[in-house]
């Protein structure tokens, strides 16, 4: 029987979750998926220092998971390595530098970095840089450091990676003769979440959610890549972690039914429409939804008619932009202070 407690920060559309399992003989083990922003690094350290590792006896997290090498995600990891240094003993991450040929890495880092003026381009650039960082950080400690792809497990099975496979993490980078088309797939994508141009009937958000979730379907080859994970915990809960995953990568997990019925999940990509469709929802009928955004008129996350086809389904939906961090458990762990019962949006 495994007692689960989850924080995911609040750190605006940034992503930073730690997970402490408890078993039957009091056994923890704690596990940090991404970290937030680069300047974020420092309240995650604060987090686990204060709520988690005092009350565990331990001095670092013993699994680090990376969904994906996007700057809100994997930034906020290299403030974490250079923290907890080798006291961290395992981390999982995908490095897109290893699975395409160093030739067309570089083709691509050169084709992102010609035009980064552009603010879309910007982003990217940094991301790359974030994940070469990190890398470079992790085996400078000698930590181990293990792919983050279908078939990786610990703590029994109890956590393990669905998805994406190592075949579908491939399809996702560009081939030999399509790196140009890739990069402006890319720049699309961020462009979009940075300049986001739409005026969302509220009304119709409202009565009619489902339809606009599936107006659109789909998200950058970065975020498909996001690690989806899942966690069971006592009485075969579900918990799932999605990262930024879209619809096509819920497609690529092979253990389909495992997405069946869950008891909780994140909500990928900070609450994006575009990331689920109303078929998906359905299936995964959450009992409880959390979301990762920043909120506010001027910002697209979480999207309304997400949120609301969510409640359609039966899911409480909850999101950091409305009361800060949320903390969930199930089981026997220490109450803090100045923690209350969150609010639904
Ligand atoms: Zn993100």
């Amino acid at each position: 029987m495994i007692d689960i407690s989850i924080d995911m920060l609040s750190l605006g559309n940034a992503d930073s979750i730690t997970v402490w399992l408890k078993d039957e003989n009091n056994n923890s083990f704690v596990i940090l998926i991404d970290g937030g922003n680069k300047s974020q690094g420092a309240d995650v350290i604060k987090h686990l220092d204060k709520h988690i590792l005092p009350a565990t006896g331990k001095t670092a997290p013993d699994l680090i998971i990376c969904t994906h090498h996007d700057k809100d995600h994997i930034g906020g990891l290299i403030a974490v390595v250079e923290h907890y240094k080798n006291l961290i003993p395992e981390i999982w991450v995908n490095n897109p530098a290893e699975h395409i040929s160093s030739y067309r890495y570089q083709a691509l880092k050169e084709s992102f970095k010609k035009k980064s003026a552009e603010k879309q381009y910007e982003v990217i650039m940094e991301s790359l840089q974030n994940v070469d960082d990190f890398i470079t950080l992790v085996d400078k400690y000698n930590i181990t450091r293990k792919p983050a792809l279908y078939g990786q497990n610990k703590f029994n099975g109890i956590v393990k990676i669905l998805g994406p496979s190592d075949a579908f993490y491939k399809s996702l980078l560009p081939g030999m003769d399509n790196v140009e088309e890739y990069v402006s797939q890319e720049a699309k994508y961020a462009y979009n979440s940075l300049f986001p141009n739409q005026n969302p009937d509220l009304l119709l958000e409202g009565v009619s959610p489902c339809p606009i979730v599936d107006a659109e379907n789909s998200t950058s080859a970065t975020n498909n890549s996001s690690v989806i994970l899942q966690i069971t915990a006592r009485e075969n809960k579900r918990f799932l972690f999605t990262g930024d995953a879209g619809v096509q990568a819920f497609e690529d997990v092979e253990t389909h039914d495992s997405l069946d019925n869950l008891f909780w999940m994140q909500v990928p990509h900070h609450g994006s429409r575009r990331n689920l469709s109303s078929k998906l929802i359905d299936k995964m009928s959450p009992k409880w939804a959390l979301i990762s955004a920043k909120g506010g008129k001027e910002n697209k996350h979480p999207r309304l008619a997400l949120v609301n086809c969510l409640k359609k389904h039966g899911a409480k939906v909850y999101s950091t932009h409305k009361g800060g961090s949320k903390w969930h458990h199930i089981g026997n762990f220490p109450p803090r202070d100045g923690y209350s019962t969150a609010a639904e949006i």
